[in-house]
């Protein structure tokens, strides 16, 4: 992909002197983070590593780990897929080379992990040298009515933590040896998805911290790397003083926090969302440009008790959200210190961030 040439580019200047918020892009795969990168993201907001592990190579060991009976046989699987998620980082970091890149634990719905259809099922029972029935059996307890509201985000490294560690092993190791043999400077921000209650992020943060520290210890070498949340559940809004203590960055999750704060399923809005449009109930789809009065109050809220609680507070978006320009006016003036968004709507977040930065000077300019 080319970057940007010419006028543009000079616009694209002038609207970096005057705005405020930082940009950055959400990419998961090095080609996206280059696409970023030359529309001039400062870094990766949000990674979703959950991305990784439906490849054809991948997604098998990652059906074993989920259904295995032990901790053992768990491992086992994670450590096959731990070189491969070491190198998956390191694509991403030396692109991002110098900036920050927030890599999210994985958030998947667990039924797509689950083996699907008989012939999986057969294939993952032979590897773990079980009987097709048993595992059937295990893949029913595993089915959840509700896998939105279920067992993803922290709730599922919660209960693997084996997964967490072999991600936190993944970021890790790749920094320490990009730094040892590259000489590459990587800045790892490690995100906890889904969090509700901040013993949620306490106990994700105590694994994920002991295996770092070690694995930094051992190499002798620095690495600045961060601990912070995603902020998509309205309980973590309202108790967000309690969370930023434990928290380094927050980043508002808008799609989640906005399907959460409606009572909207994020996949199933199409159904009525027209009639509500055209009936003037709503005005916009929140989905798509921030619910200032609703969503957007949480977000405001959150943001203050944050960094009331911890000054030196980080805090962005990752939702859809941060690549609309008229949410961008919204985060600029709800404090938010950056805004993440796809990498071909980097250009726009730019802009919209500047002009958000204009209007406010105007706005001070007259009083
Ligand atoms: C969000 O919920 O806004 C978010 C960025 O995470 P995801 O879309 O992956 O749930
Ligand atoms: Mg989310």
């Amino acid at each position: 992909p080319m970057g940007l040439e010419g006028e543009i580019a000079e616009l694209l200047k002038w609207a970096d002197e005057i705005r405020r918020l930082g940009v950055r892009a959400n990419a998961d795969i090095p080609r996206d983070a280059d696409v970023a990168r030359r529309f001039g993201a400062e870094g990766i907001g949000l990674c979703r590593t959950e991305h990784m592990f439906f490849e054809k190579d991948r997604i098998p060991k990652m059906r074993k780990m989920i259904v295995a009976k032990t901790k053992e046989e768990r491992e086992k699987a994670l450590n096959e897929l731990l070189p491969l998620q070491k190198e998956d980082f390191k694509g991403l970091f030396r692109i991002m080379a110098g900036y920050p890149v927030t890599i999210r634990l994985i958030d998947p719905p667990l039924h797509e992990f689950l083996p699907q259809d008989d012939e999986q099922i057969e294939a993952t029972a032979r590897e773990l040298g079980m009987s097709a029935k048993e595992l059937k059996d295990i893949v029913e307890s595993l089915k959840e009515l509700n896998p939105m509201l279920g067992h993803r985000g922290c709730r599922l490294t919660i209960t693997y933590p084996e997964i967490a560690i072999m991600q936190t092993k993944a970021i890790i190791g790749a920094a320490i040896e990009l730094k040892k043999e590259e000489n590459i400077d990587v800045i790892p921000e490690i995100m906890i998805p889904l969090v509700g209650h901040v013993n949620e992020l306490v106990y994700m943060k105590k694994i994920i911290k002991e295996v770092a520290d070690q694995m930094i210890k051992e190499a002798g070498v620095q690495i600045e790397y961060k601990i912070g949340t995603m902020i998509e559940v309205p309980r973590a809004c309202v108790t967000a003083d309690e969370i930023a203590k434990e928290a380094e960055f927050f980043s508002f999750g808008t799609n989640d926090l906005t399907q959460m704060t409606f009572a909207f399923s994020r996949d199933d809005i199409g159904k009525f969302l027209p009639e509500y449009l055209q009936k003037g109930i709503l005005e916009h789809d929140p989905f798509k440009t921030l619910d200032y009065e609703g969503v957007g109050k949480l977000v405001e809220m959150a943001t203050q008790k944050g960094k009331q609680a911890r000054s030196n507070l980080k805090v962005g978006v990752c939702g859809e959200h941060g690549g609309d320009p008229r949410s961008i006016r919204f985060f600029h003036k709800a404090g938010l210190d950056y805004v993440s968004c796809s990498p071909y709507r980097v250009p726009i977040a730019r802009l919209a961030a500047a002009q958000a930065a204009l209007e406010g000077k105007k706005y001070e300019e007259n009083g």
